[in-house]
């Protein structure tokens, strides 16, 4: 049985006062996640300040992007070692907004998932089309390729201790919702990917939607079978906003 995972993605946003109050008002409501896993991933300067806030809780703590290398003259870096020093469990690695602005290939991505898995931490590979791919119908073509790319670096059994999640470029920040059926022909669509070489491995695997999630659409997304949680950006900056997504995660789990 897969647990649900309901991960935050606060981008570049927050300050140290609007942090402490989000962190106070997730783990206030979380005393009713049970079967759900939470997370959040805040920017870089603080995730010491919420790796302390959040150690008397459940609430677990990631990093939106990490280095490939260990250590070294990489001005502006930071080492998976040093993520995993102050408390993160999970990385975002391959995030649309990195391959799109920083660009990040599918190889470089494939090195950082190894690099974070090497250092103990858990990646969340990001992998999803973009429209302009969506209308020329290569959207399974498009996530074989950035899945394979990894599993050439890693192999597939590392997707054992990783998580996917599938946002179509498309519904990211947009506002602009994949229907519940788009998104489970998705990550069928990837399970099916691991399960031809691997089937425990792909049956474990923990895959989430992320695109415009919503309190609101929730529900419907997480009632899809290989849907197991949410990578939440927008909805994932006020307490009540990402409460109503983890709890629509309780809802679907009973
Ligand atoms: C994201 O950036 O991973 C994301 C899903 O953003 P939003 O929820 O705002 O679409």
């Amino acid at each position: 049985m897969r647990r649900f995972l309901v991960a935050g993605n606060w981008k570049m946003n927050g300050d140290s006062a609007a942090n402490a109050a989000l962190v106070a008002g997730i783990i206030a409501g979380l005393e009713a996640s049970d079967g759900v896993d939470v997370l959040v991933c805040p920017p870089y300067p603080y995730l010491a300040a919420v790796a302390a806030q959040v150690s008397d809780s459940s609430l677990l703590l990631g990093a939106q992007s990490v280095s490939e290398h260990t250590a070294g003259a990489f001005t502006g870096e930071v080492a998976p070692a040093m993520l995993q020093e102050i408390g993160c469990r999970y990385v975002i690695v391959g995030h649309s907004e990195r391959r799109a602005l920083y660009g990040e290939t599918s190889e470089q991505v494939a090195a950082k998932f190894q690099a974070a898995q090497d250092a103990g931490l858990t990646p969340i590979l990001c992998v999803g089309e973009s429209l302009e791919e969506r209308e020329a119908m290569a959207t399974e073509s498009v996530i074989a390729g950035q899945v394979a790319a990894v599993v050439a670096v890693s192999g597939v059994d590392a997707f054992a201790s990783a998580v996917i999640a599938y946002e179509p470029v498309w519904a990211i920040g947009t506002g602009e919702v994949a229907t519940p059926e788009q998104a489970q022909d998705a990550h069928f669509h990837i399970r099916g990917l691991l399960a031809a070489e691997n089937a425990d491995v792909a049956a474990n695997l923990q895959i989430l939607y992320g695109g415009s999630m919503k309190g609101e659409n929730a529900p419907g997304l997480l009632s899809m079978p290989d849907i197991d949680g949410g990578l939440i950006g927008g909805a994932s900056l006020k307490s009540a906003d990402f409460l109503a997504i983890v709890n629509a995660g309780v809802e679907a789990v009973r």
